[in-house]
């Protein structure tokens, strides 16, 4: 379809968003690759070569070209994880000023849960532990302050021992003034001994919190910072055959979760997304040639 009579359109090479989306689609096809030579995941690989095919652009508003195209939503494609991220940003900034609008002066905490590293072939029932040992952990009485929390999930490659992976909760936590209030106040070994208990394990897990740094960047964008590091796209994974198990083992699992004033103030600007206007007419742009691995004005 893609011949020497429909060259590189130098314009359309140098619109912003047609080099984001190319940079992406060439992750997304080497992720695809990975999964097709996997008779397992075949399917899935599929579906990622087939996100983002074809660009169009929006003629709703010239001024602000949007790119419309078709996403397959699968967890490990590049271009859904970059598309989620740009979602999950714009909710967090409406949050964010929903929030100043709340009569309490809300404070933020970051912490990170760790487990042990586990083979990646006992990734899911190390998932379902954690995720029933999150909730049971924010049921303690010690934990009344916390009015809301974000929690991502990241599993990370263990490069020194093959086969193994690192699965961690990354949580921003909204608390109430309160919890800085002498007693209330929870340390970070106590953070430890909490996460242990709930995961009903023998070691203690290693855990991290801090607050605000007083590093020069407001509150709102280190909360905005570490939201947008949370759902980065993914890095490759060096071994083809972890990747692909972890693929399998994370199907249907829960890596995301939303509580408290936090989730009522992300479902609002849901609601908002969903009252949007119907998709404006659009005209194709480009389309993926794989011979080139680039996008290409499609023939006319
Ligand atoms: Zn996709």
């Amino acid at each position: 379809m893609f011949t020497d009579r429909y060259p590189f359109d130098p314009a359309l090479q140098h619109l912003p968003q047609i080099q984001e989306f190319t940079q992406l689609k060439r992750k997304a096809e080497a992720i695809a690759g990975q999964l097709l030579r996997n008779s397992v995941t075949h399917q899935d690989g599929q579906l990622i070569h087939q996100c983002a095919e074809t660009l169009g652009i929006s003629t709703h508003n010239p001024m602000t070209p949007v790119i419309k195209t078709w996403y397959c939503k699968h967890r490990a494609c590049p271009i859904c994880q970059w598309r989620k991220q740009m979602k999950r940003l714009a909710q967090m900034h409406t949050v964010l000023d929903l929030l100043k609008m709340q009569p309490s002066n809300h404070r933020w905490l970051f912490l990170t849960l760790t487990v042990q590293n586990c083979p990646v072939t006992e990734l899911s029932p190390v998932l379902d532990c954690m995720n029933q040992a999150f909730s049971r952990m924010l049921r303690r009485k010690e934990l009344q302050h916390l009015a809301g929390h974000l929690r991502n999930t990241e599993i990370t490659e263990d490069t020194l021992h093959p086969g193994y992976v690192h699965p961690h909760f990354h949580c921003l936590l909204l608390v109430k003034p309160s919890m800085f209030a002498g007693k209330h106040y929870v340390k970070e070994s106590r953070w430890a001994e909490l996460w242990q208990e709930a995961l009903g394990i023998s070691y203690l897990p290693r855990v991290h919190v801090r607050g605000v740094a007083r590093d020069g960047l407001s509150e709102d964008q280190q909360v905005i910072n570490h939201v947008a590091y949370n759902t980065k796209v993914a890095s490759s994974y060096e071994q083809e055959d972890v990747f692909v198990e972890l693929v399998q083992q994370t199907k249907r699992k829960r890596l995301f979760s939303a509580g408290g004033l936090l989730r009522e103030l992300m479902s609002s600007e849901e609601r908002e997304l969903f009252d949007d206007e119907p998709e404006p007419e659009h005209r194709v742009l480009s389309q993926w040639s794989p011979t080139h691995s680039t996008y290409l004005q499609p023939p006319l």
